[in-house]
């Protein structure tokens, strides 16, 4: 049996490990293009920020502790070309162009940074961030840089903007809607996200279209936009992704109408003996039982894990994602899971939302901070249909997970304001806030 990965980040090395786990037999050989594997892309932002020191932090396995754990890992080859009928992979590798076999194939190959016509120059100074070499190429660009550019405010624009403002550098935020923070969560919290960019100096500009960049002696010098012209030494492009589908299009696989990879609940694309699994893919959405393209790291670990044991033989499921994200903006905390009311009203449900305002712990205890709560629920069947929180404590807004833990068994509002949950006055109020959110909306539904 020979396993073939193309990709050696979250999703593929899961799978590669899970797969020689269960088969120890089998031949595991991953082809990544780049040179890392197994690095946590999100830490990126924090190494530019310097709350992580250097870049080889973020690599959990090197080559070398994969290959002694019996799986082959060829860095910087790019596997070309793929023919399911024959079985085989073109690899483009330092030392030639070769064919590989496989009996089982997994595409691994995560998502591109979408790169708009005006941002496709030669400019120096003009940036996506996706791996740790565009990292190193931000940082290397920062040095003697004053004012950036950050066009896109999803969230890795956000933390971009973070973690540039505390280098000392001057952040401007470009959007072509009207709030930060796309569809991340309802626009009055986008609100006070925008409200905490600009309270630590970060000038945000939405409504505003960019048309070109400006280049002066070979560098960016500024970005062009409908409404006149910023300057800026530095212009980082975060304006979304599109998943790497061209090899597995080539092989004849189906895509979902996301654009993704369509694959069973098994990871299995529509062609024999070929897997896909990560940001590449699409997955059910668990409330809405619709496909979804969520690209996030857990989803890629978890996705990979299933197609490995599967790829070794074995008989493992991936049972899809409720939406759950979170991130920190500056001293904000923010959260998400299920569907928004924007996104409930967007999908036809007959949706109600309530909104609490309390503190994250007892509020005569040091260091309370206040906690707003948005529940979402379906009149109706009652079930809760999401939540969203921010905070300006940010580790509290962690407690999203109890709202993720409710939506996968499909809860209802009235069940969750049930729930035993762990009090003491340094962690919550006697009545958690979601207790209190949960009491207010199932009166709302009645
Ligand atoms: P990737 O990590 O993209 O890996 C795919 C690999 O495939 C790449 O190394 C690529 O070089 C390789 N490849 C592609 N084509 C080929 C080919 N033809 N041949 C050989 N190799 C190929 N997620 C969260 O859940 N929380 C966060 O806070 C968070 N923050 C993030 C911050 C940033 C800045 C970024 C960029 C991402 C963040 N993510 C976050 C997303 C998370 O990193 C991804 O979901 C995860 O990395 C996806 O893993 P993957 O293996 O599917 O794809």
């Amino acid at each position: 049996m020979r396993i073939v990965v193309v990709g050696g980040v979250a999703a593929g090395m899961s799978a590669a490990s899970r797969a020689k786990r269960f088969d120890p037999g089998a031949e595991v050989v991953v082809f990544e293009r780049g040179e890392y594997i197994s690095y946590g892309a999100c830490g990126l932002p924090y190494v530019l920020g310097g709350a992580v020191d250097d870049w080889d932090d973020l690599v959990a396995r090197t080559p070398e502790q994969m290959r002694g754990r019996g799986i082959g890992v060829r860095l910087r080859h790019e596997v070309t070309g793929l023919d399911a009928q024959a079985r085989t992979v073109t690899v483009s590798g330092p030392s030639g162009v070769c064919t590989e076999p496989y009996d089982r194939l997994l595409i691994a190959t995560g998502v591109s940074a979408i790169r708009p016509d005006w941002a496709r120059t030669d400019a120096a100074g003009v940036h996506v961030l996706r791996e740790i070499p565009d990292g190193q190429a931000i940082a290397r660009s920062l040095e003697g840089a004053r004012r950036v550019c950050i066009v896109g405010t999803g969230y890795i624009g956000l933390e971009l903007a973070e973690n540039l403002c505390r280098q000392g550098l001057s952040v401007v935020m470009l959007e072509r809607g009207d709030e930060v923070g796309g569809n991340i969560v309802d626009v009055e919290y986008r609100r006070r996200i925008r409200a905490e960019l600009e309270a630590h100096g970060v000038d945000v500009r939405c409504g505003v279209t960019v048309e070109g960049l400006t280049v002066r002696e070979g560098r960016v010098s500024g970005v062009q936009t409908d409404t006149g012209l910023v300057r800026a030494d530095t212009v980082i492009v975060a304006v979304g992704v599109r998943p790497n589908v061209e090899l597995l299009k080539a092989a004849g696989a189906r895509l979902g109408k996301t654009g993704a990879a369509a694959v069973n609940v098994r990871q299995e694309t529509s062609v024999p003996g070929i897997y896909a699994a990560g940001d590449n893919c699409e997955t059910v959405h668990r409330v809405t039982r619709r496909k979804v393209h969520i690209p996030l790291g857990l989803t890629a670990n978890r996705m990979g894990r299933v197609a490995g044991v599967n790829m070794a033989g074995g008989d493992a499921t991936f049972p899809g994602v409720v939406g759950t994200g979170i991130f920190k903006v500056f001293g904000l905390g923010v959260a998400r899971t299920g569907l928004g009311q924007a996104d409930a009203e967007r999908l036809g449900l007959d949706a109600v939302s309530v909104d609490v305002e309390s503190t994250d712990h007892a509020s005569y205890y040091a260091g309370a901070a206040p906690i707003h709560v948005r529940l979402t629920g379906e009149r109706g069947s009652g079930r809760l249909l999401g939540g969203q929180l921010i905070c300006s404590n940010p580790q509290s807004v962690k407690r999203v997970d109890v709202l993720a833990a409710h939506l996968h068994g499909r809860g209802k509002v009235e069940d969750l304001f049930q729930m035993d949950l762990a009090y003491a006055p340094p962690f919550s109020g006697v009545w958690d806030v979601l207790l209190v959110a949960a009491d207010r909306l199932q009166r709302a539904l009645r």
